[in-house]
């Protein structure tokens, strides 16, 4: 089945061909290792992750690689503030952010590449530039990449560069800057002293690379010059991808990345994230809640990753609710498992390759439950067969821990209703449902779950 997907190069669905039939080259944009990421970082991760089960469900062998941002402006302020070293305090969320994908059923990448395991990388792509004059060395050290000595500046993100105001300084050093503001960047960030043990001496100076180098770098270092699928969240698309592409394609003469892929953004009650605004949340704040973390990628996966989300908790306690009842109709599949429905595979693999239209495809995994003309162990390997795509854990779930004294309760339940003592027995059922758990009758026996 041909793949579309909606390329922001182009504006346009185009059907998916990779350079290499036998393998996607496939790049994403990880995290900036200073903190817990919040839930909308974990939106695009959730994105690539569906995107590479998407290509694998097509029999695609995908190469994927995601970077760990452990140098940047950030992590050097934030380390700094917590007196460690940026080797230590990045390791820290680093780990943080490993334990975070694999609650979320995030398959890892191919390789996670730390920036500053690509010093060298970085280096010699800035060489290149400067030989090319396309990038120039200011009075400080830092060096930076000339945006009007490439023609196709804002071919990605349609910025255009007639339009932008000049920054007062002629260029910014920050890493975060205001896209009104942008002109060149920094590939290369001369040591001052508010960067502290933080520098690498090398053939270009002393000092410490620019954010947008460093995706280059490690996406070339690992695929090659020229990539299939870049991805990363809508934000990412200026100034950051749009300064991939420049110091790509200005320093191998050759086009960067054939599809640039990007999710939309996560709400929180219609609002921007923002810690300010008091509508921040991380992974942590679900899981203190008691939500299972895979109920908010399932949330996610019922909406196209294109439109905006709008996060409410109302919204993610509706999808866990919803993401148990599909756990538990499936565990009552049993224990066979047959073979997949083939005219209910085609049509879920028909939205999944239409730009991983995710919505309509899970209307096809309901309707595989709730199809009486498809036998328990088929539906059990056709919701096994989605579950490649989807990610949501039908493997393993985990069994919900049921209280001895509901266990007591149910037993004595069970005692009262082979003595016919019905009065009891719905007594018993009453106590238990205050309790916080639903008894259910199944013939001879009884299943208890979590109301
Ligand atoms: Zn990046």
């Amino acid at each position: 089945m041909p793949i579309k997907f909606y390329n922001t190069l182009t504006r346009e669905k185009e059907i998916f061909e990779p350079l290499d039939p036998k393998e996607v080259r496939f790049y994403s944009c990880g995290p900036t290792v200073y903190n817990y990421p919040h839930i909308g970082n974990y939106r695009a991760y959730l994105f690539a992750d569906t995107l590479k089960r998407v290509l694998e469900y097509n029999n695609y062998n995908v190469k994927h690689i995601m970077n760990i941002t452990d140098i940047d402006d950030k992590t050097i302020r934030d380390s700094q503030k917590n007196n460690q070293s940026l080797k230590e305090f990045t390791e820290f969320y680093t780990e943080e952010f490993f334990k975070d994908i694999k609650l979320l059923n995030i398959i890892p990448p191919f390789k996670f590449t730390k920036a500053t395991d690509y010093i060298n990388e970085m280096v010699k792509i800035t060489e290149t530039l400067l030989e090319k004059e396309i990038a120039y060395k200011s009075g400080d050290g830092s060096i930076y990449f000339n945006i009007k000595k490439f023609k196709e500046y804002g071919k990605l993100s349609h910025i255009v560069l007639e339009d932008q105001k000049e920054n007062a300084s002629g260029r910014i050093k920050a890493d975060e800057y205001d896209k009104d503001n942008a002109q060149d960047f920094a590939l290369w960030k001369a040591w001052d002293e508010s960067d502290g043990e933080v520098f690498w001496e090398t053939t270009i100076g002393k000092g410490r690379p620019g954010w947008h180098i460093e995706c280059s770098a490690m996406s070339m270092a690992n695929l090659g010059e020229q990539l299939d699928i870049h991805t990363g969240g809508v934000d990412n698309m200026f100034p950051h991808h749009e300064n991939e592409i420049a110091q790509s394609e200005c320093a191998t003469g050759k086009s960067f990345s054939k599809y640039w892929m990007h999710n939309e953004w996560l709400l929180v009650d219609n609002k921007k994230m923002a810690k300010s605004a008091g509508n921040f949340y991380t992974l942590r704040d679900l899981i203190d809640k008691g939500i299972d973390p895979v109920a908010y990628r399932f949330w996610l996966l019922m909406a196209h990753y294109r439109s905006k989300a709008n996060f409410v908790w109302e919204a993610l306690e509706g999808a866990e609710t919803a993401l148990k009842r599909l756990y538990r109709l499936y565990e009552e599949l049993g224990a066979d498992i047959g073979q997949v429905d083939k005219e209910s595979k085609d049509k879920f693999n028909e939205y999944i390759s239409d730009d991983l239209d995710t919505p309509k495809a899970l209307t096809v995994l309901w309707d595989v439950v709730k199809n009486e003309n498809i036998s328990k162990a088929d539906k059990k390997a056709t919701l096994l067969d989605f579950d490649r795509a989807l990610g949501l854990g039908f493997e393993n779930i985990k069994k919900e821990e049921i209280p001895e004294n509901i266990l007591g309760l149910a037993k004595e339940r069970e005692q009262a209703r082979e003595e016919k003592d019905f009065k009891k027995s719905d007594e018993l059922r009453a106590s238990i449902k205050e309790l916080g758990y639903e008894i259910k009758d199944e013939g001879d026996s009884y299943r208890i779950s979590k109301i």
